[in-house]
C-alpha cells in the first residue's frame, strides 16, 4: 500500500517509533516475557513507566515545583466535570470559543454561577474574542486553547488574576507553556500526545481543596494525585503510547523543535491557501492555529469541494473533510504530521489548481 498522509483531527497521526516500540511491548512488555496486555499495573515494571512518564512531561513543559501530573478516566469531555467539580464554589467565567468550550461551561452551569465572559459565536468561532477584561470575582477562568473544529488558537498565556484553567487537547507539546500561569491545564491525549482512551491534567496543587461540595471518589482530583493515576486500573496500553511518543518529542529536541516544526507546517500550508485562488481560509489571520489548519473551496468553485476531497483521497490523503459546522477541509498538522505530508498537500492542491483554475 502506498503511503498516507494522515491529517486526522483526533485520533490524530503517531510516531511511528511509538507505535514500533508499543507493538515490540505488546508482545513482550519490558522483558518480563508476557505481553503489555496482560500484565499486572502492580509490578515495579509498570511503575517504572508511570514514573518515567510524569517525569517527561514534567521536563518537556518545564513543569515547576507544586504541581502534579494526572492521567485521568473519561477523557477530556469528563474532565470538563472534574474542573467544574473541583473548582466551582459560586461563579466561573469561560471563553465560549468552540463546541468543545460550550460543553465545558455546559458542565459548569450544573455546579454554580458559570456563564460565557465573551464568545465568538455571532461569526461561527472563526475568530478569539479579544475584547475582555477577566473578573476578579470568579472562582477561575476557563479557556480552551486550541479550537480543534474551527482552527483558531490562543498562542500565548495569559496573565489572569484569578486561577487559569486552559483545555489543551489539541495544542499541548506543540509549544513551550508558561505552566505557572495555570492552576490546571487538561486535555485528551489523543490530539497530540497518544492514543484515544487516556488524558493528562496538570494541577497545581495549592489551587485545589476550595470547594465545600461532596465530590465523588472517583472524580475527586485528590484521589488521582494521591495514588500517583492509578487508584483504579490505569489504561496501560494508551499510557504506554503516551509514554513513547513523549520520549520521542524528547529525542527530536523537545517542544521547542516542536513549536518550530510546526509553524513552519502551518506557514507553508497557509502560504498556499492564501495564494491558491481556488481555497480560502475560515479562521481570521491573526487567530489562525498552527494545528489546525480549516478552508472551504473560494466563492465561485464551491461545487467542486467533494471533487477535491476524492482528488486528495487519490493522493493519499487522509482525514482532509472539515468538521460538518465549518464544512470544506480541516488538515490537522499535528506533532507527528511531517512537512513532507503538508508539502504533500501543497503539492495536490496545486495540481487541482491546474486542472480547475
Ligand atoms: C476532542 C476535544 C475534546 C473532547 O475530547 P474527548 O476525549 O473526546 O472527550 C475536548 N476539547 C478539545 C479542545 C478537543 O479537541
Amino acid at each position: 500500500m502506498s503511503k498516507k498522509h494522515v491529517f486526522n483531527a483526533g485520533p490524530c497521526i503517531l510516531p511511528q517509533e511509538a507505535l514500533d516500540a508499543t507493538v515490540d511491548a505488546i508482545k513482550d512488555f519490558a522483558g518480563t516475557g508476557v505481553s503489555l496486555l496482560c500484565i499486572s499495573h502492580r509490578t515495579k515494571e509498570w511503575d517504572a513507566v508511570m514514573d518515567e512518564t510524569r517525569a517527561l512531561w514534567k521536563e518537556l513543559l518545564n513543569i515547576p515545583e507544586g504541581y502534579e501530573v494526572v492521567f485521568l478516566p473519561g477523557g477530556a469531555s469528563m474532565e470538563f466535570l472534574f474542573v467544574a467539580l473541583n473548582y466551582l464554589e459560586k461563579k466561573a467565567a469561560y471563553l465560549e470559543t468552540g463546541v468543545w468550550a460550550k460543553k465545558a461551561l455546559k458542565e459548569a452551569k450544573a455546579y454554580g454561577e458559570a456563564y460565557a465572559l465573551a464568545s465568538s459565536a455571532d461569526k461561527n468561532f472563526s475568530y478569539i474574542p479579544k475584547d475582555f477584561t477577566i473578573p476578579t470575582d470568579v472562582d477561575y477562568f476557563h479557556i480552551t486553547t486550541n479550537n480543534t473544529i474551527y482552527g483558531t488558537e490562543i498562542k500565548k498565556d495569559l496573565d489572569s488574576p484569578v486561577p487559569l484553567i486552559a483545555d489543551m487537547s489539541s495544542d499541548i507539546m506543540s509549544r513551550p507553556v508558561d505552566v505557572s500561569k495555570y492552576a490546571m491545564i487538561y486535555g485528551g491525549a489523543q490530539k497530540n500526545v497518544g492514543p484515544a482512551g487516556c488524558t493528562f491534567a496538570i494541577i497545581k496543587l495549592d489551587s485545589l481543596g476550595k470547594v465545600s461540595r461532596y465530590i465523588p471518589t472517583m472524580l475527586d482530583l485528590h484521589t488521582h494525585i494521591d495514588k500517583l493515576s492509578m487508584f483504579n486500573t490505569p489504561a496501560v496500553l494508551p499510557l504506554y503510547v503516551m509514554n513513547r511518543t513523549l520520549h520521542w518529542i524528547k529525542d527530536q529536541g523537545g517542544v521547542a523543535e516542536m513549536q518550530r516544526r510546526n509553524e513552519k507546517k502551518a506557514a507553508t500550508l497557509y502560504a498556499e491557501i492564501d495564494r491558491n485562488p481556488l481555497f480560502v481560509g475560515t479562521a481570521a489571520k491573526e487567530d489562525r492555529s498552527i494545528m489546525n489548519v480549516c478552508f472551504v473551496m473560494a466563492p465561485g468553485y464551491e461545487a467542486l469541494q467533494d471533487e477535491f476531497l476524492a482528488f486528495a483521497k487519490e493522493h493519499d490523503m487522509v482525514g482532509l473533510k472539515g468538521h460538518r459546522s465549518v464544512g470544506g477541509f480541516r488538515a490537522s498538522i499535528y506533532n507527528a504530521c511531517t512537512l513532507e505530508d503538508v508539502e504533500a498537500l501543497v503539492a495536490c492542491m496545486q495540481e487541482f489548481e491546474k486542472l480547475h483554475a
